[in-house]
C-alpha cells in the first residue's frame, strides 16, 4: 500500500506525527516521500513495500538508528536512518532520513547523461577519497554496506562532497544475513558464484568498480566478452561477473579488451589519461583482486592514493585543464589540448609515513597531514604552509610558514637559516626544509 498525500505516520523513538507531503520517488524496495513534522521539520521517509517490510528489515533499521552513523566527517556523509516510522493503519513501516539537495548532489548516471556537470580532476580525487574514507569508517565499526554501487552514492561535482544513500542494508560483517545481495555488476565474483556472502571483503570489490566507473566512465569487465554476448541474460552476467571475470585492461590477458566500436571510445580515452598510480591500483583490483579477496585494494590504500593524486595536480596554462604529475610520468602532456604542460617546482616530503610529493602551484597549501602523518585526522586539513609571492618582488616565490614554530631551511650551498612563523622559504631547487624533528622537505625543480 502506498501512502497518500496528507496521510499521517508516527516516528517510533520520538513519537512525533508526520504528514506526508508528496512522493519523491520509487524504487525496488519501496517509495520515498517528503514528510513534515512539527519538531523534525521536513524529512524524507522511505516506506517499504509489503514484501520488504519484514521483521528482519525492521531489526536492521532499529539497530542502525540506535547505533548512529560512524563519527566524524566520514560518518556525516551517510544519509543515516534517523528513526523508524510506522502507521496505525498498516503493517508496513519505513524510516526517516535527511532530505538530499538534488540540485547540488548528482548521481554518476546524471553526469553520464550530461544532466549534471562532470567533476573536475580535483573534484574526482575528493569524491573518490570521501567514498573510500566513509566505507572505511563503516568497516572499522565491523559493519559492511553490502550494496555499494553508483546508484547509492551522490556527489557534488564541483566541491567533491559525497553522500551515501540507501543505508538500510548495512549489517554486521560476516554475521547478519543479507536481505540484499547487491547489484550484480558490482558484486564480487565469489558472491556471484554464491561461494560467499556480502562482507567487507566483497565491499572492497564493489568500491573498486564504483571508483573505476567514476574515473573511466565504464565497467571494468565490459569488454569484448560482454560485447559478443547475444542475450544479456542471467547466465551471461554470471559468466562475466562471476565465473570468468577478465579486466578490460588486464596487462597480461587480452581476452576481454575493449572492442573496436565508437561506444567504447570514452573508456579508451579516459584510461589513456588516467594517472599511472591509479591505473596500477585498478590493475591490482581487477586482476589478483578479482580472485583473491585478501589482496584487494583496501579503503586505506585508496584514501592515501587520492590524497597524493590531488597533491600532484597542475593546470594547463592554455585551457586550465587539470593534469597529474607523477614521479613515473614527469613530463606532463595536457589530456585536453595535448600540449606539453610546464610543471612547477615540487616539494618532496619525507616523514615516518614514507615519501610524498606536492606540486607547488600558486596558492598550494601544505597541510598538517603532510608534515605530521601521525596527527589526528581532524587536524589533517590544518594549514601549515602556503605557496606565496614575495610582496616586495612578485617574481620571487616562497613557502610561507603558517605554523607557530620556526622551520630550518638549508640551501644547496649548505647555509642554514631559520624561517620564523609567517616568513617564507624561497622556492629554489635543492633547498631543504626541516618541518619537524622527523619530517624534511626538499624543493625539486
Ligand atoms: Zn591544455
Amino acid at each position: 500500500m502506498l501512502l497518500q498525500e496528507n496521510a499521517t505516520v508516527q516516528t517510533l523513538m520520538t513519537k512525533e506525527t508526520l504528514t506526508v507531503v508528496k512522493k519523491l520517488g520509487e524504487g525496488g524496495q519501496g517509495a520515498v516521500y517528503l514528510v513534515e513534522g512539527q519538531k523534525l521539520g521536513r524529512k524524507a521517509l522511505k516506506w517499504y513495500n509489503h514484501e520488504q517490510a519484514t521483521e528482519e528489515q525492521m531489526k536492521i533499521i532499529l539497530d542502525l538508528v540506535q547505533q548512529g552513523p560512524p563519527s566524524g566527517a566520514a560518518g556525516k556523509r551517510f544519509v543515516w536512518p534517523i528513526d523508524l516510522v510506522c502507521s496505525p493503519h498498516s503493517s508496513q513501516f519505513g524510516y526517516l532520513m535527511d532530505l538530499i539537495d538534488t540540485q547540488r548532489f548528482a548521481e554518476l548516471g546524471e553526469v553520464w547523461a550530461k544532466r549534471k556537470p562532470a567533476p573536475t580532476m580535483r573534484a574526482l580525487c575528493r569524491i573518490s577519497y570521501a567514498a573510500a574514507d566513509s566505507y572505511r569508517a563503516l568497516h572499522l565499526r565491523g559493519l559492511c554496506y553490502r550494496d555499494i554501487s553508483a546508484g547509492n552514492i551522490m556527489f557534488d561535482p564541483v566541491q567533491g562532497d559525497v553522500l551515501i544513500c540507501d543505508n538500510d542494508n548495512i549489517g554486521v560483517n560476516n554475521q547478519s544475513d543479507a536481505q540484499v545481495w547487491g547489484t550484480m555488476e558490482y558484486m564480487a565474483p565469489e558472491v556471484v558464484r554464491k561461494e560467499a556472502k556480502p562482507s567487507t571483503d566483497t565491499d572492497l570489490h564493489s568500491l573498486a568498480v564504483l571508483l573505476f566507473q567514476l574515473w573511466i566512465w565504464h565497467h571494468p569487465l565490459h569488454g569484448k566478452m560482454e560485447y559478443e554476448v547475444r542475450s544479456w541474460d542471467l547466465i551471461a552476467k554470471q559468466k562475466i561477473y562471476g565465473q570468468n571475470p577478465v579486466f578490460i585492461f588486464d596487462p597480461v590477458n587480452p581476452e576481454n579488451r575493449l572492442p573496436d566500436d565508437p561506444d567504447y571510445e570514452t573508456a579508451k580515452r579516459r584510461w589513456e589519461v588516467c594517472p599511472q598510480p591509479l591505473k596500477e591500483k585498478f590493475i591490482q583490483a581487477f586482476t589478483i583482486g578479482l580472485h583473491d579477496p585478501k589482496r584487494r585494494v583496501t579503503e586505506g590504500e585508496w584514501r592515501k592514493l587520492f590524497l597524493e593524486l590531488e597533491d600532484c595536480i597542475t593546470q594547463c596554462p592554455h585551457d586550465s585543464a587539470e593534469n597529474f604529475w607523477s614521479e613515473k610520468q614527469p613530463n606532463v602532456r595536457c589530456w585536453y589540448c595535448q600540449q606539453p604542460v610546464p610543471v612547477p617546482p615540487k616539494l618532496l616530503v619525507k616523514s615516518a609515513a614514507g615519501k610524498q610529493y606536492i606540486v607547488l602551484n600558486k596558492g598550494t597549501s601544505i597541510k598538517r597531514r603532510h608534515i605530521d602523518p601521525s596527527s589526528k585526522e581532524e587536524q589533517w586539513a590544518e594549514l601549515v604552509g602556503e605557496v606565496v609571492q614575495n610582496p616586495a618582488n612578485p617574481s620571487v616565490w616562497g613557502i610561507r610558514n603558517h605554523t607557530n614554530v620556526p622551520w630550518k631551511a638549508t640551501t644547496l650551498a649548505g647555509a642554514v637559516r631559520e624561517i620564523p612563523p609567517q616568513k617564507s622559504v624561497p622556492l629554489q631547487a635543492g633547498v631543504r626544509i626541516q618541518f619537524t624533528a622527523s619530517t624534511e622537505g626538499t624543493i625539486l625543480g
